[in-house]
């Protein structure tokens, strides 16, 4: 089902008013976690002021460590109900249980599945049996061909709406948290119809190299971004060093409009 034979044009993924894939660039910006009300919706009028399409959060947090921040659960889906309410921006946050899926689709216009959950298969379907869209980040250790097979559990229980999501594979280089896979995009474009979108922020985990890589993945056709940003990177509890104030933000937002506009 997710592959360009059986459905040649491309997909294009329905998110409230806007649509993701065909061309239709768009930015997803926010915090690495919701913190707190305030730091939320701080950043999410910044990120609409400079331009960003949708909001991200995470509520729910896959954290490396059991003793590192887990995420404001509950209480973190209330403020980014409201964070959609007082900016508009429809709302991207991660599911980890399928337990979950009722009460997160309640707030999430997309559902967003981590890249440590990529074969978590009853995820997956769990995920699959919703119409939600979902936004499937690419295994940190996963092929291609894996990560086209996750996404066909989703499509398989009848839901097409799956956005991908590169966000960079653990190789043996150390300098960058993960290595930025761009060939992906045009890989993932040539075998499927699936929209796919990048995340430079995870995919180098430094923030001096978001923007550049951010370029890049739209030059290489991708159908959108995923950037990291937080009103005092120093003092965030997950993901500080690579996450943009939002004026760096809305620098790359300027950056890009020549990309997108020459298509
Ligand atoms: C995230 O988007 O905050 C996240 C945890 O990303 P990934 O699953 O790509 O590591
Ligand atoms: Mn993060």
């Amino acid at each position: 089902l997710a592959g360009r034979d059986f459905h040649p044009e491309d997909t294009v993924v329905p998110v409230g008013d806007l649509t993701v894939g065909g061309r239709h660039v768009q930015i997803i910006a926010g915090p690495c976690a919701v913190e707190s009300r305030e730091q939320l919706l701080e950043t999410a009028m910044a990120v609409r002021e400079a331009g960003a399409t949708m909001l991200r959060g995470g509520a729910y947090k896959p954290r490396s460590s059991p003793y590192s921040f887990q995420g404001l659960a509950a209480k973190g889906l209330e403020f980014l109900a409201e964070a959609r309410e007082v900016t508009g921006l429809p709302v991207v946050t991660e599911i980890m249980d399928p337990a979950l899926v009722t009460e997160i689709a309640q707030v999430a216009d997309v559902l967003q599945i981590g890249s440590r959950n990529m074969q978590n298969f009853a995820l997956l379907q769990a995920v699959g049996r919703t119409q939600k869209p979902v936004l499937l980040k690419r295994g940190l250790s996963a092929t291609i061909e894996e990560w086209l097979l996750a996404a066909e559990y989703i499509l398989a229980e009848g839901n097409d709406r799956v956005i991908l999501c590169e966000r960079g594979i653990r190789t043996f280089e150390t300098y960058t948290r993960n290595t930025l896979d761009l060939s992906a995009v045009p890989a993932v474009k040539h075998l499927s119809h699936l929209p796919v979108i990048v995340d430079p922020s995870h995919g180098t985990g430094r923030k001096f190299m978001v923007a550049p890589m951010a370029r890049a993945a739209l030059a290489a056709g991708a159908d959108g971004l995923m950037i990291e940003v937080h009103p005092n990177p120093q003092e965030a509890l997950s993901d500080g060093p690579q996450s943009l104030i939002p004026e760096q933000f809305a620098r790359l937002v300027q950056e890009i409009r020549p990309i997108i506009a020459a298509g």
